[in-house]
């Protein structure tokens, strides 16, 4: 067993060899740390930046076995990462952080849902179904127009369908698979906000300003930060915020996706139990970011200041427009995150670009 707080020079395990992990190795490395990184495939963005790489699946005993002997804490960049391999980590003394129950509650989204209203925090009105019948009696209950999503594995707005009737939630349970489904009310939000919130080893916690955040087809395009916002909303978001880290007794950052509904009430859209598109922001806006800030805090380090050190924009670069980075580099504001891709398909996150103002 590893002893917190972990000192320079050891090792940070990282599941997952995507842009997440790849700049969660850049901080680590910048803390003194060696990150290992598991990832399947070869000369993955991740690995490329990593101390070391161990090539393997997420789920392959001999690679996760590597891993806990090397690393004196394991985390991740993905929340989808099998239940069994935390478990077999967790069997060979590795510590994991964040911890198996706050995947486990970001892994589906009706236990996610279910937890976040008994721990005083708001989500629209839902329902669990399994099979047709259910899925049109959950619509039905709920009110149509809503919103069916696989409980499992969406990300991106993928795995979700509009049911306009409650007559054609059968058909739209078979088209998403016939696994099992939520069925939600839909939230009538005027502007779609995310909070980046972390909690250390000590239970101390820290919450980054809010961002405002504009989707196109489900995908991130951009966000704004700090977002305007009331005290009264800032407040609001901050105790969400708290509630969900106590309730997980979370170790890590989290990113807290958020509707602001018009009267002014916050519901929680969903919980990523990892570091977050919408935070690369305070890469180049917040004194510490949240890719520091979840290394400190996994490490069993203090964690650092949140505050804001400037407006930014972040502009995600989806495929070829990564091949404006000659543009962005010929602009004093913008500040440039490349990952490393070797092929832009179309709608990949090849990039981002952080365009920064001063506070006032
Ligand atoms: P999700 O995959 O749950 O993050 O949803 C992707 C996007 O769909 C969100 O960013 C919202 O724009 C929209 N969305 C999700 N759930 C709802 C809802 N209950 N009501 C209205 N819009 C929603």
């Amino acid at each position: 067993m590893a002893a917190f707080p972990l000192p320079p020079g050891s090792v940070i395990g990282i599941l997952g060899g995507g842009q997440l992990g790849r700049m969660l190795a850049q901080a680590a490395a910048r803390l003194g740390f060696d990150a290992a990184i598991l990832e399947r495939e070869h000369d993955a963005p991740a690995g490329r930046v990593a101390a070391r790489v161990i090539e393997g699946a997420y789920d392959d005993p001999d690679a996760l076995a590597r891993l806990a002997e090397v690393a004196g804490v394991v985390t991740y960049e993905f929340e989808n990462v099998p239940a069994a391999s935390v478990e077999r980590l967790v069997s060979l003394g590795a510590e994991v952080a964040p911890g198996p129950r706050a995947l486990a509650v970001a892994q589906d989204r009706f236990e996610e849902k279910t937890f976040l209203n008994a721990n005083g925090a708001p989500t629209v009105a839902f329902a669990a179904a399994n099979t047709p019948d259910e899925a049109i009696a959950a619509v039905t209950s709920i009110g149509a127009p809503a919103l069916m999503k696989t409980r499992r594995e969406g990300y991106d707005g993928k795995g979700q369908r509009w049911v306009e009737h409650a007559a054609d939630a059968a058909r739209i349970f078979a088209g998403l698979g016939s696994v099992p489904v939520i069925v939600e009310a839909p939230a009538e939000f005027v502007r779609e906000l995310s909070v980046i919130a972390a909690r250390g080893r000590d239970g101390s916690t820290a919450v980054y300003p809010l961002a405002e955040n504009h989707h196109e087809q489900g995908i991130l395009r951009r966000s704004l930060a700090p977002a305007h916002a009331s005290p009264a909303l800032t407040e609001q978001a901050e105790r969400i915020a708290r509630r969900v880290l106590q309730g997980l007794e979370y170790v890590g950052v989290i990113g807290i996706e958020l509707f602001e509904l018009k009267d002014g009430r916050l519901l929680v859209n969903e919980i990523a139990p990892r570091v977050h598109n919408t935070g690369h922001w305070t890469q180049d806006g917040c004194e510490v970011d949240q890719f520091e800030q979840h290394i400190r805090a996994v490490a069993g380090w203090p964690l650092g200041p949140t505050a804001a050190t400037a407006r930014v924009e972040m502009l995600n670069l989806l495929g070829d427009e990564v091949d404006g980075w000659k543009k962005f580099a010929s602009e004093a504001e913008t500040r440039i995150h490349l990952y490393g891709k070797r092929e832009a398909k179309p709608g990949r996150k090849m990039g981002h670009v952080n365009k920064v103002k001063p506070l006032r």
